[in-house]
Formats: C-alpha cells, structure tokens, sequence
C-alpha cells in the first residue's frame, strides 16, 4: 500500500479534462495537479486511496515540450481555466481524445474530426456570472470551494465587462450592500450592447437606484439593467424573478445574418464568433431539402432554427424550451428575422409534439437527453436527429442507446467553444439507417 506523504520522481503520460497531470505510482494512476504530459517531476502524494491516488508537485525536473507560462496570476487556483499550462494546438489535441475516449467508453468507436476553433483564446466570453462575497468581494470560485478569489481582469472575458464589473464592485464595497450574490454580465459581441443584471437575495437595497443609474450613465453600452431575485440556497444562479431597472427587457445581438433579441433568463452562446462555425456545421448535418420542415428542441431564444430558416426555405419550424421569456424571445426573433413559418411552444422537450419531417435538432444541457425522448424521437422514425452537446459523456451515452434503436452515427465534429477550460461542444448527426439501405436497394 502506497503511504500519503511519500515522494517519487514520476513521468506524466496524459492531462485529464480536470486540467490534472495523469501517472502511475506503483501501477496506481495518480493524479498531479498542474503536471503536463511528458513532464518529469517529483511527487508528493497528499491522498492514497485503493484505487487512485492525488499528489502535489514538489519539483520540477524535467519540463514538458506542451509547456507554456499560463499568462495569468489566478491560474490554477481559480477554477475557470485548466489548460492555460499548455500550448493552444496540445489542447485541442487533448479535447480531441477527451472526445474519442467518452465514445470508447459508451462502446462506440466513433470517428472523430480535428476540433474546429478559431484559434481566439482570449477575449471570447460575452458572459460573465461573478460570485460576490459579504464583504463586496467579486471575482470567481478558488477550484472546489466557495471561497472567492478576486479577479482583476479574466483573459478569457469580453473587456468591456472588466470596467463595468469593477465599477459595481467599489460600489457595493463603498455603500456595504451584504445581499447581492452575483453579479451577471452579457455583451452581445456583434452590437456592442450589455446587459447587467444583479442577482440578489432582496428585490431591493440601500443604493440601488444610485447604482443603477450610475452604471447606465457612465456605459452607454448598457440597453438593460435587471434584478433577479434569488433567496434560495442552492447552487442554482438565478431566481424566478427578474426586475427590470432600467432600459429594455434584453439585449439584441448579431449572429450569421440574423438579429437576436436576448432576456437576461435566456440562454444565448458564450462565445460568438465559434457559435457561427458550429451552427453551420448542424446546418450542413441537417440537410435540409426545400420544402422540408424540421423542430429545433431545447431552442433557446431560437437561435439555431432561426439561422437555419433564414438560410433554407423550409416549410415550417417549430421550437420547443422550457424557459418562457426565452419562447417569448424566439417568437419575436422569428418576426424580427422575416421567418413566418415559425412556431415557438413553451414546455419540457421531453414532451414535445413530434411529427415526420426532415430533421430534429436537439440541444439539451449538460445532461443530455431523457430515456423517454430518445424512444420517442426513434418512434417517430425521424430520418435524421442533429445533437448539438457540451457534454461528451452523455453525448456518447446517448449516441449508444440511438445506435441501438437502427441509427446510424456520423463523425462526431467538436468545435472549442471554450478554450483553455476544460469544456468542449460537438454536434453530430444521427440518421437511419434504413432510409440509406433504402435509398440503395429500392423496396418497390
Ligand atoms: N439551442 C439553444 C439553447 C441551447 S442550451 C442555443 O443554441 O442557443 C439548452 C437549452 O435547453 C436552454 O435554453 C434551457 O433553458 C433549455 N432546457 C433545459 N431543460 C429543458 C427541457 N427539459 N425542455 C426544454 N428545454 C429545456
């Protein structure tokens, strides 16, 4: 048996998604926290279990070729990024076998494509959700805890949202405000425009109308200035009720053509510019046949079906979500974009009306789709079912119960939508299989 405290010189042989170095001490795979495959470094083990074991790193003897200086004062402490230790082109490398190995693990041995990026690893996240201290303190999460570590200015950010997070920062330090929770930041990246929102334990506090104001006037750039109100305690974000300040009830953004209006309940991409590469692509997937229609479940404020209408003349869309004022965003979306022949139903996906039509794009959280959708998804004999995911793992999961239904899985495209986190989206296209054996051997 292994005894904590013990010391080895070890050679790293893989990263993890969690950032950690991989070994093995005694034939037990180790975990090194800050360690880069191909490193040769001393370890100190600080956990010994029966079937793993996690060390620190005592010394550095040998650096790794993927090694770079992480640029940042916060990393690795911070729990945003993990892969800020390593060369751009070995990440992508490492979220590409993250990929094939989730796959693996499902039973699947998927073809996987190179991971599409634009290769911007900075300046990307148009979102911002800061955890505040009682004493005002804003910044983010020290890995695994709920300590708060503050944070300046996160490369990973939009910077205009640095100014205006800083700003409310020495506010509600100056004014002592104890209630506030988070501090929720969105800039659309095509109109410049911002969205503040303060997720706070009471609708209201000594000086919010002050801070409202002050913000609004000092940053032309903020259109809405929101409460929500959260005074339950989980790790949920964000309350039932919003409150509108001041401005509009959303933001409008920009994204391949068509014109978005977003509440500040709604989902919308982090990254833009990435989101464009990764619609086109589930557009591609869905191949879509004038004429044809097709449903876009978990849609958001509409974004990907909208795009896709705008693109295909299609027959008729229709999009469900859960989240009501992001069906209200949709229906005013499709409007906005010219796109009559759009539907928008508020309710669970799982529960969704499903006709025959041309495709079915389905975009669920992390974790992935329900037992009761996939069976009715395959009932329904959809030709072709593109999913869009930020979770290989049940991707993959997923992927192997449709297999099992007749589809066929085509190769699984990940796009890095979250450079230098340990995040990868990816979309593929479940189609099948008898419409293809159709199409070569003819029934009739
Ligand atoms: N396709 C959209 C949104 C994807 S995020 C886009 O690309 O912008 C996943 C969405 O699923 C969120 O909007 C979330 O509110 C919604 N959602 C979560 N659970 C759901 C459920 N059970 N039924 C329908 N929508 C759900």
């Amino acid at each position: 048996m292994l005894k904590k405290n013990s010391i080895y010189t070890v050679k790293i042989t893989d990263i993890n998604n969690l950032g950690y170095g991989v070994c093995r001490v005694e034939g037990i795979v180790t975990f090194v926290a800050g360690a880069v495959t191909g490193d040769e470094a001393q370890i100190k083990l600080i956990k010994v279990t029966k079937s793993y074991c996690v060390a620190r790193m005592e010394k550095l003897i040998l650096p790794s070729e993927h090694r770079i200086d992480p640029e940042c004062p916060l990393f690795p402490k911070c729990g945003g990024c993990v892969y800020r230790h390593v060369s751009y082109d070995y990440e992508k490398e490492l979220k590409r076998g993250y990929v094939e190995s989730a796959f693996r693990k499902a039973g699947i041995d998927a073809e996987i494509a190179g991971v599409t990026s634009d290769n911007k690893i900075t300046g990307y996240r148009n979102k911002v959700q800061y955890p505040v201290g009682k004493n005002g303190e804003i910044g983010y999460y020290r890995t695994k805890t709920h300590d708060i570590i503050e944070c300046e200015s996160c490369l990973l950010e939009e910077p205009v949202l640095h100014d205006i997070k800083r700003f409310i920062s020495d506010f509600i330090k100056e004014n002592t405000v104890s209630c506030l929770r988070h501090i929720y930041l969105r800039c659309g990246a095509a109109t410049g425009e911002v969205m503040v929102c303060l997720v706070s334990e009471k609708k209201d506090f000594n000086g919010l109308s002050t801070l409202c104001n002050e913000v609004c006037e000092r940053f032309d750039a903020v259109k809405c200035f929101a409460i929500n109100v959260n005074d339950k305690d989980t790790n949920v974000i964000l309350g039932e009720k919003t409150y509108i300040l001041r401005g509009r009830p959303y933001i409008e953004d920009e994204l391949m053509g068509c014109r978005f209006r977003i509440s500040p309940m709604s989902f919308y991409q982090v990254n833009h510019s990435m989101t464009g590469l990764l619609y086109s692509k589930a557009a591609e997937l869905c191949g879509l046949k004038e004429g044809e229609s097709f449903i876009d479940l978990y849609c958001g404020c509409g974004t990907i079906g909208l795009c896709i209408a705008k693109k295909t003349k299609t027959a008729e869309l229709s999009g469900v979500e859960i989240i009501p004022d992001a069906i209200e965003n949709a229906k005013i979306n499709a409007e906005l974009n010219g796109i009559e022949n759009a539907s928008f139903i508020c309710g669970d996906a799982s529960d969704a009306p499903l006709k025959k039509c041309g495709c079915v794009i389905v975009d669920p959280p992390r974790k992935g789709l329900t037992e009761k959708l996939i069976a009715e998804l395959a009932e329904a004999d959809i030709e072709r079912i593109v999913y869009v995911s930020c979770n290989p793992d049940t991707l993959a999961r997923d992927c192997a119960v449709f297999i099992e239904k007749g589809y066929q899985l085509s190769k699984v495209y990940p796009f890095d939508l979250f450079p230098r986190t340990g995040h990868v989206e990816n979309v593929v296209c479940l189609s099948r299989k008898s419409t293809q054996e159709t199409k070569q051997f003819p029934v009739n």
